[in-house]
């Protein structure tokens, strides 16, 4: 297959640079293409494009217009669905089956879904009593941020880079998207899609690149973006409010997790082996509401330990265009070492290694990719480095527990605070202990359950502010209140 360039998209046009790094195939090392990378000078062209778009066409649309648009590129990616799934098997070699059910048809909803809720927001007024007697009238409206600076991860690329650029265009902002450097692929692709449905030049512009002295910190800096939303890990969500502080920008953030999984003995025990098995091991472990500590309660630990580990075994990596393979390999060699690393930290720390631990062996090409087996440990003291940090790969250490307030404790024992998964049977229990938890998202009998309408974000140091449904208005527009004295 001829190699690809990843251009950037900036008002309307692909543009390349003097500079490109290669994407590589994490499923075989072998080259998908070359990425050019932005420097200050893409970065300034697509945020003077998205400034000027926001006086444009796209700002004179009613939100009607806007709305019915957004369908549009919501159709126009399904009409292109095999390209989306291939181009993302390509760059993260997530299996097929999975692309095809969540990630393309959810990132192409995204679009619709806050087209739609973006329609129906009233907005508040209030009469308000004056010594005259006459009164005064205090109406809100919602303005458009501005342009909006979006800096994605490689995890779910279109799906995650959809759930910001879908509300953010719906309240009539412009954008300016700086991919992952791992996974170009999508976020090009919706450039042409953006131009086959006649979206203005400069609504939707892309910039490829490298976070630190590349074009993440370029875009993050540019005092032409008016606020920056951001999904990636902790720590480059604190150099992002640094730059952000500069010119008093808005920061959304969706950031790193350390779940904790909650098995009581009085479970469904199949489907809680099946929800920690997905939650532990989709996507190799790269989701960011991943569980990778799992508490189980003392009478059905030894059983739960052996299911897990028969579902682990069983979920063997293969190739992502094979109907039947159900995980991937990890992104990068990079990522594949940070994973091995820890997996051999757990051996020092003193982890008793259920199953997994190491590198399986692939056929032919494959061999050259950056797999990893399902890993699961137990024995370890809460102290370990494989329970305290975010590891992001297909792994879990599994603790006993005897009581509902230890365990409430032993969750809540992390910095982070994205999600919970807790599988138990007594309704009043699972209200009880799901309040306790402090995450953002806590799962009673399930995992990644998503209703797009419903708050989405972290505690703690998992992320600041919400998004979904109304609560993406809240970052991507500004309300104004207009006071009329009658
Ligand atoms: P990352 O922080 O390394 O990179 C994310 C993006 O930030 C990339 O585009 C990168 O180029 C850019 N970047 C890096 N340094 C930058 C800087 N100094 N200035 C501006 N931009 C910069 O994260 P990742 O490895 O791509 O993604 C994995 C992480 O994302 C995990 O920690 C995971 O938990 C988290 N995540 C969180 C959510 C959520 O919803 N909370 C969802 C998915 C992933």
């Amino acid at each position: 297959m001829a190699a690809k360039q990843f251009r950037h998209f900036i008002d309307g046009e692909f543009v390349g640079s003097s500079k490109t790094f290669e994407k590589r195939r994490p499923t075989d090392n072998s080259l998908v293409g070359h990425i050019h990378e932005g420097g200050p000078s893409e970065v300034n062209a697509a945020v003077a494009a998205a400034q000027a778009a926001l006086t444009g066409p796209w700002g004179q649309m009613t939100i009607d217009q806007r709305a019915a648009l957004l369908h549009k590129v919501a159709d126009e990616i399904t009409r292109r669905f095999g390209e989306f799934v291939q181009a993302e098997m390509d760059d993260i070699g997530q299996p097929m089956t999975m692309l095809e059910h969540i990630a393309i048809p959810r990132g192409a909803a995204n679009f619709k879904i806050f087209a739609d809720i973006v329609k129906n927001v009233p907005a508040e007024s209030f009469m308000t009593p004056t010594p005259d007697g006459a009164g005064a009238l205090n109406y809100a409206i919602r303005v458009p941020k501005g342009v909006v600076g979006v800096v994605c991860p490689w995890n779910m690329p279109l799906l995650l880079m959809t759930w910001k650029v879908g509300p953010a265009l719906a309240c009539g902002n412009t954008v300016v998207v700086k991919p992952s450097e791992e996974t170009p692929g999508t976020a090009t692709l919706l450039g042409e899609v953006m131009n086959a449905v006649g979206v203005p030049k400069g609504v939707y512009n892309v910039v490829h690149g490298f976070g630190a002295n590349s074009a993440g910190e370029f875009l993050t800096r540019h005092q032409g973006v008016a606020a920056i939303t951001f999904t990636g890990e902790t720590r480059t969500g604190a150099a992002i409010m640094k730059a952000a502080s500069d010119g008093i920008r808005d920061v959304s953030f969706e950031l790193g997790g350390k779940n904790a999984g909650i098995v009581f003995a009085d479970c469904d025990f199949d489907k809680a082996i099946e929800g920690i098995g997905r939650s532990a091991f989709m996507n190799c472990g790269q989701v960011c509401l991943g569980t990778e500590r799992v508490y189980v309660e003392r009478p059905i630990f030894d059983r739960f330990v052996a299911a897990l580990k028969t579902k682990a075994e069983s979920m063997t990596p293969g190739a992502p265009d094979e109907k039947t393979t159900v995980i991937g390999p990890l992104i990068s060699d990079e990522h594949r070492r940070k994973v091995l690393s820890y997996y051999e930290k757990a051996k020092t720390e003193g982890a008793t290694i259920v199953t997994g631990g190491g590198i399986p062996k692939m056929p032919g090409e494959l061999a050259n990719g950056f797999w990893v087996e399902p890993t699961i440990w137990t024995d370890l003291p809460e102290t370990a480095s494989v329970i305290r940090e975010e590891i992001f790969g297909p792994c879990c250490h599994i603790a006993p527990f005897d009581k509902e307030d230890e365990v409430i404790r032993l969750a809540n024992d992390t910095d982070y605070g994205l999600s919970t998964t807790i599988w138990t049977t007594n309704l009043s229990r699972a209200h009880r202990v799901a309040a306790q938890i402090e995450v953002g998202i806590t799962w009673i009998n399930s995992w990644f359950l998503r209703d797009l309408r419903t708050p989405f974000g972290g505690s703690k140091r998992s992320g600041i502010g919400r998004e979904g449904g109304v609560h993406s208005l809240e970052f991507y527009t500004e309300q104004r209140n207009i006071c009329i004295k009658l």
